[in-house]
């Protein structure tokens, strides 16, 4: 049985006082999600060291981004090392909105991974294509070079320290999801290649999440998806209902 992931994506929202409610809120609607489910939230940098002591310790605090820089003159930036030594269990690389909003090339992430697994962190290496991509039809061979670029350096000990997320752009805060087949498709073809890299066996034991408006309404049909193994959640996650309601269809329909 593979890893099972609920993470909730916070991106830059909330204030510190909304924050601490959603933390308690947390504890209230998640604590009788049984041990068998990970979860992880993603506050911005500032509240990780905070959040920690006020989350039940079942849920996982990660970072929204990482340095692809070991340390020293990099003013703004936050180090793998920094994070790790905070207690930070995971960060997300290769957002589609850091990808576009900081022009990360395909080398910078690769590095930024390479960073991460040099300490004791985990990776979520986010992909997806364009709605221009998808129209394209072209959008497997894009995401092979995704994946290709950004995780392919890795030997097969260091790629089962990583999850991958598959986010098409176009589903992405748009309250469209992917349809159920189209997701399946992805992820499957997903698989293979990291099949035909790294051996079945790595392939078999390996994470792919679905992201892109997940939400309760949608969360089961999503779940039951055979390579689907669990979401990034962004606009629902933020509501503590909302991403507790998710996190137990993902439990319901993968029987954890
Ligand atoms: C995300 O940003 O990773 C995401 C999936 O957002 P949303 O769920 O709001 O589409």
């Amino acid at each position: 049985m593979r890893k099972q992931y609920v993470i909730g994506n916070w991106k830059m929202n909330l204030a510190w006082e909304e924050v601490l409610d959603l933390c308690g809120e947390l504890k209230d609607f998640m604590h009788s999600l049984p041990k068998t489910i990970s979860i992880g939230v993603t506050p911005s940098s500032p509240y990780i060291p905070v959040v920690m002591p006020l989350l039940p310790a079942h849920i996982k605090v990660g970072s929204q981004m990482v340095s692809a820089m070991e340390s020293g003159a990099c003013t703004g930036q936050v180090s793998a090392k920094q994070l790790d030594s905070l207690g930070t269990v995971f960060t997300l690389i290769g957002h589609s909105e850091s990808r576009a909003l900081w022009n990360e090339s395909d080398q910078e992430l690769a590095q930024k991974v390479s960073q991460s697994l040099e300490t004791q962190l985990e990776v979520v290496f986010c992909i997806g294509e364009s709605l221009e991509v998808r129209e394209s039809g072209d959008y497997l061979s894009f995401l092979m070079h995704q994946i290709k670029a950004g995780l392919f350096h890795l030997d097969a000990k260091q790629m089962k320290r990583v999850i991958l997320a598959y986010e098409p752009i176009w589903a992405i805060g748009t309250g469209k999801s992917a349809q159920p087949n189209q997701i399946q498709e992805v992820h499957q073809a997903l698989r293979g290649m990291i099949a035909t890299q790294y051996g079945e066996e790595v392939a078999n034991s390996f994470s792919i999440l679905y992201g892109g408006s997940v939400k309760p309404e949608n969360a089961a049909g999503t779940f039951a998806l055979e390579d689907v193994d669990g979401a990034l959640v962004g606009g629902a996650s933020l509501k503590a209902q909302s991403f507790a309601a998710i996190a137990e269809a993902c439990v319901s329909q993968k029987s954890i």
